[in-house]
C-alpha cells in the first residue's frame, strides 16, 4: 500500500490510490462509475462486496427515469453486483417520493415514458391530459415527445395559469458509448419554458438534493457519515458539495483529473474504486481471490 497511508494530510492524500476514510453509507452513481454501458468497471464488484462484508449500507443513484429501480437492480445483479430494487433510487423513485410529500392530490401531466407513468398510476396519482385540470406538468426524458404534449403543457401553464412545471432530471443529454447520446429531460423542460416563460420549479435529479433525501429516506444516518461516489462533477459531486457530504470522484466516466478546480479540493480522487475499502481489509490479491465468483 502507498506510503501516504500514514500521512493523510499530505498534498497527495486525496489522489492516486490512497484509502478513503470510513463512512456508514456509500452512495454510488451507476453509469461511468460502476459500469460503462454493459461492462462492469474494474473493482466495482469487489468494492461493493467488500463494503457489504463490512456491514456498510450501499445505495445506487441514477437520474434516468426511463427504467425502473427493478430494471437497474436486475442489470447490476446480472453484471455481478447483487442489488435489491429498494437499494436503487432513480428519478422515478424521487418523483413519487416528492409528490407524496408535497402534492399527494395533484392531477399530473407527465411527459414521460411508460415506467414513470405506470409508477405514478400504481401510486394512485391521477394522470390527465386536460389542460384545465392539470396541477403539475412533469417534463421528463421522453423519446416519444410530440407537439401535442407541448400544446397541452402550454395550455395548462400559460393559458389556464394553474399548473406548475417540474422535471425529473436536469440532464441535457444521455451519453452513449462511442461519444453519441440522446436529448434528455432538459431539452423538453426548455421547450416548455421557452413558450410559456414559466420556470421549472423543482428538479428531482442530481445535483438536486431531493434524490439524495429520497435515497436516504428511512435511514437514520447523518449526512456526514455518507459518501457520494460518481463520475460527473456537475451532478454527482455538486450534489455532495451542496449538501455538505463527502464526495469521491472516479475518472472512468465524464471527468478527467484536470477538470477539478479549487472547489473540489476536499473531494477524494479515486484511481481505483478499491480505495473505498480503506486500509482495513485483506490485501487486494487475497480479497479478489476470496470473492472471485462475484467479480466475473
Ligand atoms: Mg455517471
Amino acid at each position: 500500500m502507498p506510503s501516504e497511508l500514514g500521512n493523510p494530510s499530505s498534498s497527495s492524500a486525496r489522489s492516486g490510490d490512497v484509502p478513503v476514510p470510513d463512512y456508514d453509507v456509500y452512495i454510488f452513481d451507476l453509469d461511468g462509475t460502476l459500469y460503462l454501458g454493459d461492462e462492469l468497471l474494474p473493482g466495482a464488484a469487489s468494492t461493493i462486496a467488500g463494503l457489504r462484508q463490512r456491514g456498510k449500507v450501499v445505495r445506487f443513484l441514477s437520474n434516468n427515469p426511463t427504467k425502473t429501480p427493478e430494471q437497474y437492480a436486475d442489470k447490476l445483479t446480472r453484471l455481478g453486483i447483487p442489488v435489491a430494487p429498494d437499494e436503487v433510487t432513480n428519478t422515478i423513485t424521487t418523483t413519487l417520493w416528492w409528490l407524496r410529500q408535497n402534492h399527494p392530490q395533484a392531477a399530473l401531466f407527465p411527459i414521460a415514458e411508460k415506467p414513470l407513468c405506470d409508477a405514478l398510476l400504481t401510486a394512485g396519482f391521477v394522470l390527465t391530459d386536460d389542460p384545465a385540470a392539470i396541477d403539475i406538468v412533469i417534463a421528463s426524458y421522453d423519446r416519444n415527445f410530440v407537439y401535442r404534449d407541448l400544446q397541452i403543457a402550454f395550455d395548462a401553464l400559460w393559458y389556464h395559469h394553474r399548473a406548475i412545471l417540474i422535471q425529473t432530471n436536469p440532464d441535457r443529454y444521455c451519453p452513449f458509448p462511442g461519444g453519441r447520446g440522446e436529448p434528455d429531460a432538459a431539452a423538453i423542460t426548455a421547450a416548455i419554458e421557452a413558450c410559456t416563460q414559466v420556470k421549472c420549479s423543482a428538479s428531482m435529479g442530481k445535483p438536486s438534493p431531493l434524490i439524495l433525501h429520497a435515497a436516504l429516506a428511512g435511514l437514520d444516518v447523518p449526512l456526514d457519515r455518507c459518501l457520494m461516489t460518481g463520475d460527473r462533477l456537475g451532478t454527482d459531486i455538486q450534489m455532495a458539495l451542496d449538501t455538505g457530504m463527502a464526495a469521491a470522484v472516479v475518472f472512468t466516466g465524464e471527468t478527467r483529473p484536470g477538470d477539478l478546480t479549487e472547489a473540489h479540493s476536499g473531494v477524494h480522487r479515486l484511481g481505483s474504486l478499491e480505495q473505498l475499502l480503506g486500509g482495513h481489509l485483506p490485501r487486494l490479491s487475497t480479497f479478489e481471490a476470496v470473492t472471485s465468483p462475484m467479480t466475473r
